[in-house]
């Protein structure tokens, strides 16, 4: 019955370790609670000083100018006056909580604005949700305010308002340069545009550029995504992340490829392949890996917010469609707008669904966190939890190490460039699997 957890008995753990590639977040069941009490809960959590821990706030921008092809997060199309009347209730959400004793207890450490398109709005709502965050909320110093967003449509006035409204990390979309691979998923700019805008706002010298490259995407080749890599490189910005393609099912990328309007993407073996070439890109141009994902070329980018999001942290969700956790509990947002609206000219928090996180949630994202980084320390884990973690994953370890997926050395459970691919699916099988050992244990 164990059999779904180990990993297949290869001799090239890169290429064919598992049949299929989990590319989400790894997650934990939960127990689900229902509107109405969830909302009774989020009250007695703000009503009441605590946590104490990283804070990090979410604002969700649910607007897209076009479709991308692959996107699994689109909302809603832009439209300037429901733009701008979302804003206007995203800012009564905010005002909402404003004398919470629990927003008041505690600075916090990172904000995101993030989508959909944040850089869709215009200038005076981007400024207007800046000044609105920075007047409320009590920001540490060294409050990492991360802007996300495309090129498109990103002009001086938007990037000036951005940088007064106190930003200070701008998170760009790229996914590839090449004006062909780009246009046939829906990305609008050609490559010497974003080039050109990229080393605007780099020249500013206000704010980390981070930018986010995709492998595997149609008509992408290895040359092209080895090209792809090298301009990151050649543009000198702060922060880079390397994205699987993520095909989701039933999504329009799917249905574009199983009705022949577009190449297929790479397989699995390719993206390996992607993977492994952008890691030694990475490697010989000696940036500091972050996580399995991300690289930074200096300390400027610190990568606050996605650190926290994967740490047993508070994210305290705004907007619609937005989801956060704090005091033992997710919270997920309504992401109908008609509804959303409704909820805040009622004067509630727009939550339409809680979910007690599972008692050893914090052990899950520890090793999140450890997979995360490469390496897993479970001694130290073990103390911390009070469980012989070696011993109940050793089933696991034993057959992963012989197929060529981690190392363990001094206690220490260390990913191998095999691991590093697949660690999602490693870590989501360790959740797993530690959730049915548990079950059993209870029976
Ligand atoms: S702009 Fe971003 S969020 Fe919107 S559809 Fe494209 S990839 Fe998705």
């Amino acid at each position: 019955m164990y059999l779904r957890f180990f990993a297949k008995e290869t001799n090239d753990p890169l290429h064919y370790a598992f049949d299929k590639k989990i590319a989400v977040h790894p997650m934990a069941r939960g127990e689900p609670i229902p509107a109405h009490k969830a909302q009774e809960i989020w009250k007695g959590i703000m009503e009441k000083e605590g946590g104490y821990g990283k804070r990090a706030a979410y604002f969700h921008i649910p607007f897209c100018e076009t479709h991308c092809l692959y996107c699994g997060f689109y909302q809603n199309a832009y439209r300037p006056e429901e733009a701008e009347k979302y804003v206007n209730y995203l800012i009564r959400e905010l005002e909402m909580i404003a004398n919470c004793p629990f927003i008041k207890a505690h600075p916090f450490h990172a904000i995101y604005l993030g989508g959909g398109t944040p850089t869709a709005l215009p200038a005076s709502d981007i400024f207007r949700i800046l000044k609105t965050i920075r007047d409320i909320l009590p920001l540490a110093n060294d409050c990492e305010i991360t802007l996300e967003g495309r090129i498109y449509n990103f002009g001086d006035e938007k990037i000036f308002a951005s940088i007064e409204g106190g930003v200070n990390r701008i998170s760009i979309g790229v996914q590839s340069f090449d004006t062909f691979v780009r246009r046939r998923v829906g990305r609008i700019e050609e490559k010497e545009g974003i080039i050109e805008r990229l080393k605007f706002i780099n020249s500013l010298d206000q704010a980390a550029v981070i930018i986010d490259l995709i492998y595997g995407l149609p008509y992408q080749t290895i040359e092209i995504w080895e090209s792809d890599v090298r301009q990151y490189i050649e543009l000198g910005l702060d922060g880079v992340d390397l994205y699987q393609l993520n095909i989701y099912k039933g999504g329009r990328l799917e249905q574009a490829v199983k009705n022949k309007k577009i190449e297929k993407p790479a397989d699995i073996p390719t993206q390996a392949d992607m993977f492994a070439k952008g890691v030694e890109i990475m490697k010989r141009a000696r940036y500091i890996r972050l996580s399995q994902s991300h690289w930074a070329r200096s300390t400027r980018e610190r990568n606050i917010y996605n650190s926290l999001v994967r740490k047993d942290s508070i994210c305290i969700p705004f907007g619609s469609g937005a989801a956060g956790w704090l005091s033992g509990y997710f919270f997920y947002q309504e992401n109908r707008l008609s509804n959303y609206y409704q909820m805040i000219d009622a004067a509630k928090k727009p939550i339409i669904m809680g979910m007690k996180r599972h008692p050893y949630h914090g052990l899950f994202k520890n090793i999140e966190e450890g997979l995360e980084s490469g390496t897993l320390d479970l001694e130290l884990l073990s103390q911390r939890y009070n469980l012989d973690l070696r011993h109940i994953f050793s089933p696991l370890f034993k057959q992963w190490e012989e197929v060529g997926l981690i190392r363990i050395k001094d206690g220490l459970c260390e990913l191998t460039l095999a691991g590093e691919f697949w660690y999602v699916n490693l870590c989501q099988l360790m959740i797993d699997y530690f959730q049915e050992i548990s079950k059993k244990r209870l029976q």
